[in-house]
């Protein structure tokens, strides 16, 4: 009857816990169906784990200890299965999972496994993980979560939706990306259709981003002219208009006038300000004004991406309307904000062009995969737009502008703007608002500036955690091995196990030396050896009284009995 339609089982278990060798499965559900959404059978089974089941998994799926109990044993029911599912290809959401308790308990399928999650991420490297938002997302009804029949059907629905979506790819497009996932995954190529499109064929150049053109550089003024402490009063004043929920502070606008103030006539502020106070708008607003008006660049500086987040997407978008409303722009457009960060968050276009050559790696070949659909929607490059598992962060490392060779800063690719670093940078010098880590802004320090383009103004926001982040980049680490190999290598002496050693004891120097020379320089480092250890020793005592395995040398700990 169905003869020439491709059937699939969809799977599902529901189990103790998440180790396979460890937990046990509790239910197994199966759906066949075929390519066109037809249900041709279903397998629906409690098992006897053989153990209790956890309060917390009873919760989770609903499924209790009284539920099994009388329930057949796995191996009582395994040949069924293994008759049900057959040579069917098996499809699964994190497919990995189910198949691993399955081969755990003695049974393995001969069909190929078909992952929902690694299909989604390959048509949305942007979109939803978890198989309730994917079935959200492509509009598939989830009646009950985290019981196996319901989560298989759920499943395969979610699979034909993840094929139609294939199927309405560009031609040129889905030609690319079968391509690129027949390397690791043929069966999943299948389905996006390798047979009809010849995924044998030459690999074809990766699609590139668009041409890109910088915005327009700031027009700096000659002589900059102050913002008015009145101007941030009228702007905070007309907050309560333009922003919900805006309630007037007395401390917020103490702030901003200092800011101003700062601004306007240099030096430094150190502000303190609890939560609730408004200090993003109490910092932002001065410092827009002041840019907008000399059309110089402001720095932002923090330590989270929280924050980031929230200053971009709250409170960015609140300081355009209260500067509209203040008159001092006409569009939020004309107040120009960019967030900038470390290189190794963008993709290198020039090395993605070589990435046919890498492919061998399965990992590298899944996020090739992703990034082929992803590259002609990003704007931006930046690796946050993706939801990359564990395997594909470690990818990443592969594609990333980290440590690319940018030598030839002329290239192609940097010539036409389609260069993800140098639009994030373009983007900045052209920006009133940078924001940034500290971690960057560290780097643009230790690196004469070439992170981040020239600011006279800078905010640190999460400032308290700036020193632990310079410590971190500015830093040197020596342990006792390193000062022991250091004197080694001037000279080891002669033991049981090993020869003399170091450059006292190379051919020719002890006599160009002077044999007097010679043994003073062991002496003097024998006795140097027997005092390494000490003073590490009394560091790590310090380090007995603090929280972290971290301690700051101050006066405190000076005066403390353990500074001795
Ligand atoms: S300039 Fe550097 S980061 Fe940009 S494409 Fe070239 S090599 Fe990659």
């Amino acid at each position: 009857m169905f003869e020439g339609k491709r059937t699939y089982v969809a799977l599902d278990l529901e189990t103790t816990g998440l180790d396979p060798s460890d937990d046990r499965i509790t239910e197994i559900g199966a759906v066949r169906f075929d390519e066109e959404g037809r249900e041709l059978g279903v397998f629906d089974q409690l098992i006897d784990p053989g153990r209790p089941i956890p309060a917390f998994t009873e919760k989770l799926t609903g499924i209790t200890n009284e539920d099994v109990r009388g329930a057949p044993a796995f191996g009582d029911v395994a040949s069924d299965l293994a008759a049900f599912v057959g040579e069917s290809a098996v499809v699964g959401q994190n497919v990995r999972f189910d198949l691993a308790f399955l081969a755990e308990a003695g049974l393995e399928f001969e069909g190929p496994a078909l992952d929902t999650l690694r299909f989604a991420r390959i048509l949305f490297p942007e979109g939803p993980g978890a198989l309730s938002d994917l079935a959200a997302e492509l509009g598939v009804e989830m009646p009950v979560a985290h019981r196996a029949l319901a989560d298989a059907r759920a499943t395969a629905s979610v699979f034909l939706q993840l094929r139609r979506r294939a199927a309405a790819l560009a031609p040129e497009e889905r030609s690319s990306l079968v391509r690129v996932v027949a390397l690791d995954e043929p069966a999943l190529a299948r389905e996006l259709g390798s047979e009809e499109l010849g995924a044998d064929d030459a690999f074809e150049a990766p699609a590139l981003p668009e041409r890109w053109e910088p915005p327009e550089p700031l027009e700096r003024a000659e002589t900059p002219e102050r913002v008015t402490t009145e101007e941030v009063r009228e702007a905070l004043a007309g907050a309560a208009r333009v922003v919900e929920r805006f309630e007037e502070r007395p401390q917020q606008e103490e702030m901003a006038e200092a800011v101003a103030g700062a601004f306007t006539d240099g030096g430094h502020w150190l502000v303190e300000a609890g939560t609730g106070v408004g200090k993003s708008l109490a910092y932002l607003i001065p410092a827009a004004l002041y840019a907008l008006r000399n059309g110089t660049r402001v720095v932002v500086s923090t330590n989270t991406i929280a924050l980031q987040e929230q200053l971009l997407g709250k409170d960015v978008p609140a300081l355009r309307e209260i500067l509209r409303e203040a008159g001092a722009i006409a569009s939020p457009d004309e107040l120009r904000v960019a967030l900038l960060k470390g290189r190794a968050n963008y993709l290198c276009v020039q090395r993605w062009m070589g990435h046919p050559a890498s492919l061998s790696d399965p990992e590298v070949a899944r996020l090739a995969g992703s990034l082929a659909r992803w590259l002609p929607k990003t704007h931006t490059g930046d690796r946050s737009e993706l939801r990359l598992d564990r395997g594909a962060r470690s990818a990443w490392a592969r594609f990333s502008a980290a440590d690319a060779d940018c030598l030839s800063r002329q290239h192609t690719f940097v010539r036409e703007g389609r260069c993800f670093l140098q639009r994030a940078r373009k983007t900045a010098e052209g920006a009133h608002l940078v924001i940034v880590n500290h971690a960057l802004l560290l780097a643009d320090l230790a690196s004469g500036g070439s992170a981040i383009p020239a600011y006279d103004h800078l905010i640190v926001d999460e400032a308290h955690n700036l020193e632990g982040q310079a410590t971190q980049q500015f830093g040197l680490h020596i342990g006792a091995r390193q000062v022991t190999d250091a004197l080694e290598a001037i000279h080891r002496p002669r033991t049981s196990e090993r020869r003399e050693g170091g450059i006292v004891a190379t051919a020719g120097l002890p006599e160009a030396l002077g044999a007097g020379a010679a043994g003073a320089l062991k002496a003097a480092v024998a006795g140097a050896a027997k005092g390494v250890a000490g003073p590490f020793e009394a560091v790590g005592a310090l380090t007995e009284e603090s929280r972290d395995d971290r301690v700051s040398i101050t006066p405190g700990v000076r005066s403390g009995t353990r500074w001795g």
